[in-house]
Order: C-alpha cells, then structure tokens, then sequence
C-alpha cells in the first residue's frame, strides 16, 4: 500500500489531459513508441471527434523512484458537465489531482469546480502548467492564476509541456512524493467502489473500482451493495494497456472485474462492492444518476418502429444512464420518450443510433423536468409537453434552478450580465481572478441553457467564457404550453414547455422559423402558435405557383434526375403531418431560436 499512488487529471476539455496522459504512459514504459498511438485514453470515435473523454477509464503504470518500485494508477475522468456524477466518484476514488492549465488560456469554470470536488474530497492538488512551448504563453500571469486559486508556492507549479515531453519526470516525481499513498485495512471487511464500467459484448461489463477496505480475489462472490445482487468474480485484474488478471487486488489498489453482467443498469457508479455474509457499508456518496433533459426519438419511417426499439435496447445494455419509455404521438407515430444526462448525450445517443445501428431518426423539442403540483395534493413529474395537466387542477408548476458559473475576460461582463438576465438568471457573485479574468455565479432555469446558452455564450465572449453549472432545487415558476399548429392541426411534438413572460414572443420566433424550414406545398400553409385557445402567433406559406412547378420539371432530362435525387434526399427526414411535409430540423427549430 506504501507504494500504491491513486491520481486524477483536472483540466479543461483541450488543455492537454490527452496528450499529457500519454507522455506519462510513454515515460513509464507502459506504453511503447510503437503502440502511441494517439490518445490512448480517449478510444471512442465519437469521443475522439468531440474532444471529450465520455467515460471514464483507469490506466496502472509502474515507476522507479530512487531505487523504489510504485504503482501509479491513474484515473481517467470525464471533461463534460453533462458527466459531473461521474467526475466526482473518480475524484473519490483518488488520493492526488494534477491540475492542468493551458498556459496560453489559464484557468476555466470547468477546471474551478473540479478542483472544488477534489478540494473536498481532501486531494493533494498538483498544479501543472501545460504547453509552456506555445509562443503566445502567458506563464508569469497563469501561475499568478493558479497561485491565487489554490494557495500554493509559485515554485509548486510544474511547467510542462505534453507535446515536447517537457516536465514529465518532474509531474511523476510530484506524483510519488507529494500525493500520500492510500490508508485502508486490509483485514476489514471489502469495500471497493465502482466509479467506472465499461461494455463488453463478449464478456459482459467490465466493472472497474478502486479497493478501499478488505481484498478481493478472483473466484469468490462478490455483491454489489445498491442493487443487492450477487455475483462470482470470474476475473479480476489490474488495466495496463491490457488487461491484466490477477488473483487478488489489496487495499487501496484500483482493478476490474469480469463477472458475466450483460446489463449495464446493473452497476451503478458509485456503488460499493462488498462480500456477501460479512458485508462492509456502503461507501459514502452514492447517488442514482437522474435525467436532466428529456426529449422524444422516432423513426423516420413508422415501420422501422421495432427496429429502433430493439437498437435502443442494445444502446441502453452499455449506456445506464440512458432511460426510456415507448410514447406515441398523434404527429409522429409510435416512438420512445428518452431521458439523457443533458444535451450533449442526447447528441451522443442520436448520432450512436445513426452510425452504430444506421437508423434514421427524428428527436423532438427537448424539455427539463417540471413539477407540477396538483390541487388534490399529488405531484406528477412532466417530462414531455403532452404530461402538463389541466391548469384548472394545477395549484403551481416548479422547474429546476441551477447554479452556473461562468468565467471571462473582464471585457465580456457587460454582455454576459445581459444575457443571463435575458435567461431569467440572477447575478450572485462577481468575483476577480485576476485583473483581466472574472468567475460570474448566477442562479437561473435549467431550461434557459440547456439549449443554445453555451454557443450565445461563447460567441459573446468571443470563445473566451467557461461555464460550468450544477443543480440546486426547484422553484415555482409560471409555465404555460404553448402548441404548434399546421393548417389548424395540432401538432403534439412541436409544442413545448415556456416561461409564460416569454411565451408570446417564443411563439412568434417559432413560427417565422418554421417558416425558413417547412417547404412549401402545393397549397398554402398556415402556422400558428397557441396557448390554450388563444393564438398567439401566426405566419403563412404561400403555395407553389405553377409556373414554378413548370420551369423545373419541364427542362432537360439530368437537371430533372437531380432535382428528384436532391428531393428524395430532403424526403429521407421529412414527416407528412396532416396534408402538410415538415422536416427533422423543425422539430429542433426551437434550438435555433434566437
Ligand atoms: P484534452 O482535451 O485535455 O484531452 O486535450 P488534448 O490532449 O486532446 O490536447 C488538445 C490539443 O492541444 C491537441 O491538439 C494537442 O496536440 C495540443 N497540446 C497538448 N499538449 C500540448 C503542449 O504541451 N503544447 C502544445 N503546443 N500543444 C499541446
Ligand atoms: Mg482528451
């Protein structure tokens, strides 16, 4: 246990986790120069092209220091707020955190709260300064960041640079002498926590945890405190480039677990690992991970129903955070209503069903989850526009508020006030980390950023801003549905959930964007926007004249072949609504509003 070294990497998405993870892997020996291969951390395609690590991994290296042998291993952790549950149980599972700043860019929201967790969970923060060898680096006034923030010598600061292989040694050194090795008794009954699984589709899920109390050994049965289930440990080992088995993983040691589990919902972040009979207690800080945003996903083509069901049931086998439920709707059909951990896995989720399954499908306006508070005394959650109840039977409707934080040049305030404000956000802290740089709190509704908040945000700011944001409870709020309706039809997966203050002018964007996206018909196309029965917003299509119709179809043979192929491309995701065709990027108009 005196030579174990439990780790995490903080950093902002781009300032070189990646990169500097790697070096470390190279140094140590544990990755060749044959196998450095890009990245190795990040090993999802989907993962690579946005530039976010999805899922946690765990990596073990060995190192030498001053003739004594210590294992390192280091955990992987996610760099997106939709994944703060999960950044917090890998932070939970380590004693020490390299901190990484871009030395060009300083310190960003994302970064703040990470340490805070870190800090919290009594880690030993190493503050690494990364790309040193950028021209445009700004190494006196970041360190000036980092001193300020967490307290240190400026000498305490490594500067590294990841691309040139400078500082490595140092971060290992810092690693060996400055994080403490785990505490734990090995003779208590086992705790291990989970902080990490990933799919397997020939074994099953890989558990991977980091042992806190006890040992476990391969063969015995092992079970899993929060869901009660029992199982054998088939394999057990430590994750080097491969995996590793191993008989026994001791106390304060980080492994996996191989034990035939074809469901992911089955492990649950967090959860502890004990021995059935004689059972150490649930370790602390568990939580079942909630959807926050909820939208609907159908087939393009109704009669690939089925076939999207059996895709979302393969897709949830690997994604536990992923919850859904058939729904039908009267515009679109039968399809599913899908609870994701925030935007950016709703976008993993469709594009995963796109390429791994090659499904075509339409996602509706996403939505928060509204409480409304009934006057018989019951509370219905409303995770769908269709779910809000009648007003008359409705005392009050509550929304999530969350607490964001958002970092800046001290230029940008003026329009970032205003856009918050505009969001119904209220400003609660204004505080300096510098002369130039500036950390904003407001408390606002989720359902103000979830959409397009962070790209307003960045083109604001001019990319300069960092937001980071968590929940903190509910509020009363006066919500109204406002309904889309085609040529006088009702159409259910366009309406949505809005603050009633904002509702009319919601509408009025809403139907002009419809407007730019409905083609037009051979008739014409009346949009309207309603609350209740009153309209309160209206735009009309005009119809297609006929010597339009007559130029394109009565030219030459391949101009009229490609102007079908163009049409039957444009028909792959449109949905015949009544009489009228409306396209996929409809549903999402919303998201474009302005
Ligand atoms: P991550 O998002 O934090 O994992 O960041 P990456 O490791 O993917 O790095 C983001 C970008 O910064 C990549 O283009 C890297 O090549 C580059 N990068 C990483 N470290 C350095 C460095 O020390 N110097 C320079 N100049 N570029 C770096
Ligand atoms: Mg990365």
């Amino acid at each position: 246990m005196e030579n174990i070294r439990n780790f995490c990497i903080i950093a902002h998405i781009d300032h070189g986790k990646s990169t500097l993870a790697d070096r470390l892997l190279e140094f140590t020996g544990t990755l060749t120069n044959r196998q450095m291969q890009a990245q190795v951390l990040d090993n999802m395609d989907l993962e690579r092209e946005k530039g976010i690590t999805i899922k946690a991994h765990a990596i073990q290296m060995n190192y030498k220091l001053d003739g004594k042998e210590y294992i390192l291993n280091l955990i992987d952790t996610p760099g997106h707020v939709d994944f703060s549950y999960e950044v917090s149980r890998s932070i939970a599972a380590c004693e020490g955190a390299l901190l990484i700043v871009d030395a060009s860019q300083g310190i960003e929201a994302q970064t703040i709260s990470n340490l805070y967790l870190a800090l919290e969970h009594d880690l030993e923060i190493i503050p690494v300064m990364n790309k040193i060898d950028l021209p445009h680096a700004m190494p006196e006034e970041v360190t000036d960041e980092i001193v300020d923030l967490i307290g240190c010598k400026r000498e305490d600061v490594i500067r590294a640079s990841a691309k040139e292989g400078i500082g490595i040694e140092d971060i290992l050194k810092a690693v060996v002498n400055r994080i403490k090795p785990p505490k734990g008794d090995p003779k208590a009954p086992l705790q291990a926590m989970i902080f990490d699984s990933v799919f397997n589709s020939f074994r099953g899920i890989e558990v991977y945890f980091r042992v806190i109390n006890g040992t476990i050994r391969k063969g015995e049965k092992v079970k899993f405190v929060s869901t009660g289930q029992e199982y054998n440990a088939d394999e057990i080992g430590v994750l080097k480039l491969e995996k590793q088995p191993r008989n026994e993983i001791g106390v304060g040691n980080v492994g996996y677990l191989i034990s035939g589990i074809k469901v992911a919902k089955e492990v649950k972040v967090g959860d502890t690992i004990t021995h059935p009979g004689q059972e150490g207690e649930a370790i602390k800080g568990f939580e079942n991970v909630k959807p926050m945003v909820f939208a609907g996903i159908y087939p393009v083509e109704t009669s690939e129903f089925e076939e999207l069901r059996a895709s979302m049931e393969k897709l949830q086998l690997n994604d536990a955070s992923l919850v859904w439920e058939p729904e039908t709707s009267a515009a679109l059909g039968f399809g599913f209503r899908c609870g994701f951990l925030g935007m950016l896995h709703m976008e993993i989720i469709q594009e995963r069903l796109e390429r791994e399954f090659n499904m075509t499908v339409i996602t509706t306006v996403p939505s928060v989850q509204f409480k409304a508070y009934l006057t018989d005394g019951t509370v219905q959650d409303i995770n769908a526009p269709s779910e809000m109840p009648d007003v008359t039977k409705t005392e009050r409707i509550e929304e999530p508020y969350i607490k964001a934080q958002i970092i800046s040049k001290a230029e940008y305030i003026g329009p970032i006030i205003s856009l918050c404000m505009d969001k119904r956000g209220v400003i609660k802290n204004q505080n300096y980390l510098t002369t130039d740089r500036v950390e904003l709190t407001f408390e606002m509704p989720l359902a103000e950023i979830v959409f397009d908040f962070f790209d307003k945000l960045k083109s604001i700011s001019r990319g300069y801003a960092s937001l980071d944001y968590h929940l903190i409870g509910f509020r009363e709020s006066d919500m109204v549905k406002l309904d889309v309706m085609l040529n006088g039809d009702r159409v259910d997966a366009l309406s949505a959930i809005v603050h009633r203050g904002k509702a009319q002018e919601w509408g009025r964007k809403l139907c002009e964007k419809l407007k730019e996206l409905i083609p037009r018909h051979m008739f014409e196309v009346a949009i309207q926007a309603a609350i209740g029965q009153k309209i309160v917003a209206r735009e009309t299509i005009s119809a297609i004249r006929k010597n339009v119709l007559a130029k394109c179809y009565g030219g030459d043979i391949s101009r009229k072949r490609k102007l079908l192929e163009k049409q039957k491309k444009g028909k792959k995701r449109m949905r015949q609504i009544g009489t009228v065709e409306v396209p996929q990027e409809a549903f999402m108009a919303v998201l474009k509003i302005d």
